[in-house]
């Protein structure tokens, strides 16, 4: 069984501290910062620094039931009957029966309690707490181990990005100006359902489907514009690395939406830029894949070019990992400023500052989450440099299609069950629904982009005769440590993604294959099971190879030309 976790707002409070101990002075501490008044019950009157505090309330008298009941009864606020609002009970072990009776009289009055090494006598127990600004973390083992519970929370520190109160702070500001701001437009909306969702500002409910809901780029409702920022900036929190998010300033952020607003989209950079093109050195641009989001699927190849750039270029996909390998003193990082309904317009800019530092002779990776041609607009940008003058070195990378299904045990073709793959998106052009595949019940297909239509996609494929009971599996993160897989049938995919919300990016694998090796519909009878996490996720067995690769110089080994050799003259039919 588990406990009900919850931050308290403690403002103005009163709170009795029975005892002088190390644990007390914790408390004591604690009780101040959350902006509430400690007052300190002891025998023996012993003074620490704490007690010194102004804020501090000290009381002598004697350990004993009257005196205490007497205390949690007449030295609390006027407004709740000058009854305490919490007690912490730090007596020694000697004081057992006092102890016990403190916690009864307490429990019989609704007053929440919690006695030092003593869950049995507690209506509350506290968390191994971090803090950095208003950012707060607490973990709990559930009286298993405080020891346990206080290493694992320094790991989860250690994991987390030093400025991490100060994202926090940015996000904070830059969603209460937008929301000022929408509160000005959105009166009219106030009553509509949309406005309803309600719960959707809480910190335990953010993790619903909608907040991948399609940002159409086109064809907008005024409803869907007007709440289209909020979404905008819970989609950049979900998908942008924190370190990103770090280095964001609320600036940047702010002229980034307001830029996307105005709407000024230049259709192409100015015709000047494209004449620029001039004889002096010259860049070179790779595109490169960067696989799913694991070190481990980087290739060989993408690694030497990302140590090798001056500029690299990446999409907001490429997970952090990744970009942590970015040897940061040399290399610039810029990431595609692709905010939900703005795609077009980001990947311009991208492609300017690419050709720009190009022109300034530089040489300029271009970062791309998996393999670069697989929907990744990767020939777009192959042709777009190449008419300017720079033709792309392009590095494969491993797709998340194909991966995706690897390290979910979906062996995308198997004898007598799958003798086909196929790649589509969930997405058409403008945010509309693409051609749809046809069922062929020996093909396993994997949908990129789909999982926020679901909703759509799935009647339309049933309509097309595809089998409801067909196994399925949404892949989320693959490769990540929070790699998230739900196994499931076509017919329940929908059901699914609402009840587990969104954890992007993901994708969609459906036939015959995903039931070979985990056996789903004889296995459970649930309509969907959830796995967490990712076994081949943890790349820190390759720091020493990572190492390796950032000390060497591939100047120093001569390179091997690539002659291209045009091809062959098409036979002579008669
Ligand atoms: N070029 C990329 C695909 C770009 S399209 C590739 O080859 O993998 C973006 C879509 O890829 C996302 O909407 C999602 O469907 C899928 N995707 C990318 N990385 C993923 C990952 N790690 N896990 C699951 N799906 C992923």
């Amino acid at each position: 069984m588990t406990n009900i976790l919850a931050s308290l707002n403690c403002r103005d409070e009163h709170h009795l501290i029975i005892g002088v101990s190390n644990v007390a002075t914790l408390r004591i501490n604690s009780i101040l910062d959350a902006g509430a008044i400690p007052i300190l019950f002891t025998e023996s009157g012993e003074v620490s620094k704490v007690e010194e505090s102004e804020k501090l309330k000290t009381i002598t008298g004697k350990f004993e039931f009257d005196t205490i009941r007497q205390l949690l009864i007449s030295e609390g606020r006027a407004e709740v009957d000058f009854i305490v609002d919490r007690v912490f009970v730090a007596l020694p072990m000697s004081q057992a029966r006092l102890k016990k009776s403190i916690y009864d009289y307490c429990k019989k009055n609704r007053i929440p309690i919690n006695t030092s090494d003593s869950p049995d006598l507690s209506t509350f127990t506290l968390l191994s707490t971090f803090t950095s600004g208003d950012f707060q973390m607490g973990v709990t083992t559930s009286g298993k181990g405080c020891k346990l519970a206080s290493r694992i929370k320094r790991e989860l520190t250690n994991a987390l990005p030093a400025n991490i109160g100060d994202i926090c702070d940015k996000i904070g500001d830059l969603r209460k100006k937008i929301q000022e701001e929408d509160n000005l437009e959105l009166e009219d909306l106030k009553n509509s359902d949309h406005f309803h969702s309600i719960g959707e500002h809480d910190e335990d409910a953010i993790n619903t489907s909608k907040l991948n809901a399609l940002v159409e780029e086109f064809n907008m409702t005024q409803e869907q514009k007007k709440l289209q920022r909020t979404r905008w900036l819970s989609q950049v929190v979900e998908y942008f690395p924190l370190n990103t998010l770090g280095e964001l300033s609320l600036d940047d952020l702010t002229s980034a939406f307001h830029e996307y607003k105005a709407g000024a989209a230049e259709t192409d950079e100015p015709e000047k830029k494209k004449q620029k093109v001039v004889d002096s050195k010259k860049g070179s641009i790779s595109l490169v894949g960067s696989g799913p989001g694991s070190v481990s699927l980087l290739t060989i190849g993408a690694l030497q070019a990302i140590h090798n750039a001056d500029l690299i270029l990446a999409d907001k996909l490429v997970p952090q990992q990744v970009l942590d390998i970015i040897p940061k003193k040399r290399t610039k990082l810029f990431i595609a400023r692709k905010f939900p309904g703005n795609a077009e317009r980001a990947q311009q800019e991208l492609l300017s500052m690419g050709l720009e530092a190009l022109l300034r002779g530089q040489k300029v990776v271009r970062l791309k989450q998996g393999d670069p041609y697989i929907f990744g607009r990767g020939g777009e940008e192959y042709n777009y440099f190449s008419e300017r003058g720079f033709t792309p070195v392009v590095l494969p990378g491993i797709t998340s299609a194909l991966a995706a299904p690897v390290l979910t045990n979906i062996p995308a073709t198997h004898r007598d069950v799958a003798d086909q793959v196929l790649i589509c998106t969930g997405t058409g052009r403008r945010g509309a629904l693409p051609n749809l595949p046809e069922f062929v019940k020996s093909r396993t297909t994997v949908f990129l982009m789909a999982l926020h239509r679901v909703v759509d996609l799935i009647p339309k494929l049933i309509e097309r005769d595809w089998d409801p009971k067909l196994p399925a599996a949404i892949i989320e993160r693959a490769s990540c440590p929070d790699q998230r897989i739900v196994r499931t049938t076509i017919e329940n995919v929908a059901k699914a993604v609402e009840a587990c919300g969104s954890r992007p990016p993901g994708l969609l694998v459906t036939g015959y294959a995903c039931d070979v090796i985990f056996k789903h519909n004889s296995e459970t009878s649930e309509p969907w099971v959830i796995e967490e996490g990712c076994e081949t996720a943890n790349s820190t067995h390759l720091e020493p190879f990572l190492k390796l690769v950032s000390s060497y110089n591939p100047e120093d080994i001569s390179k091997p030309s690539i002659h291209q050799t045009p091809p062959p003259e098409p036979l002579a039919t008669s």
